[in-house]
């Protein structure tokens, strides 16, 4: 007998179209204009540096990276210390890690495909450009749907500590999901338009930072206290203290 697919396993919660509207009301209302990025290797870097960093502190690591290396030749070159040396001079955790995990990418890239552009990337539909970017290493699903997502314009929807978070304490999914299963469950229930994807993941990642923090959220000032079925537990002050979670936040949301 064939699994049921998470749709069978968890139908759309009826609150969520009015979650959808009520954020997107507050966080962004105009409608937002698809770009893409002149170099979406550029994209790909920053979303690897993004990852448990503060935006300001990628964004930091981002710029000292091509200040040092205008061009992503050179940092091949360089190798994985001479990375490490200059994504150290801006801050930051993992550093040594991600100058590893970036200097890997370049390689594979100029190894297997013989240049260090992802510019092609524009004319390859969604299914082809997951298996490119997932082939890389240490580039997972939630990297490669960022970089669909805020490089390409394609209508992808990576799910971070934020999204997951206010997944389960809105309930519109199943406590025992986790992100790779609440992703793929939001990739088939959400339009698939880049805008309306876009704009839930930004305005639920806003509310998540904004709002509905990991420690202490601020439920008696939050535009869903009443489609929420947690917040009688927070504003009881009943809630059990959770471990302080780590920044996982796309670079640009
Ligand atoms: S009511 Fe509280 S727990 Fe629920 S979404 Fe708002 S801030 Fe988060």
């Amino acid at each position: 007998m064939p699994r049921p697919s998470l749709l069978e396993q968890h139908p759309v919660p009826p609150v969520l179209p009015e979650v959808t509207r009520r954020l997107r009301e507050r966080y962004l209302p105009d409608p937002p204009t698809p770009e893409r990025s002149a170099e979406p290797l550029d994209g790909l870097i920053g979303t690897i540096l993004s990852q448990q960093n503060l935006a300001v502190i990628t964004r930091r690591q981002f710029d000292g990276l091509k200040l040092v290396y205008p061009r992503w030749e050179a940092a091949l070159q360089d190798g994985p210390d001479g990375i490490e040396t200059a994504l150290r001079a801006a801050g930051g955790g993992l550093i040594r890690s991600k100058a590893r995990t970036i200097w890997n990418v370049l390689h594979q890239l100029q190894e297997a495909r013989g240049s260090l552009s992802l510019r092609d990337t524009r004319d390859m539909d969604d299914a082809q450009i997951r298996t490119l970017l997932e082939g890389l290493p240490g580039v997972g699903p939630k990297t490669a749907s960022c970089v669909l997502l805020f490089d390409l314009a394609r209508p992808a929807m990576p799910v971070d500590t934020h999204i997951e978070r206010i997944s389960r304490r809105l309930e519109l999914v199943p406590q025992k999901w986790n992100a790779v299963k609440i992703e793929r469950w939001y990739e088939q229930i959400l339009p698939r338009t880049w805008a309306e994807r876009y704009t839930f993941h930004v305005s639920v990642i806003r509310h998540g930072q904004q709002v509905c923090r990991s420690q202490r959220p601020t439920c008696a000032e939050c535009l869903l206290q009443n489609l929420c079925p947690s917040a009688g537990i927070f504003l009881s002050g009943q809630e059990q203290p959770v471990a302080r979670q780590k920044t996982a936040t796309p670079r640009r949301a």
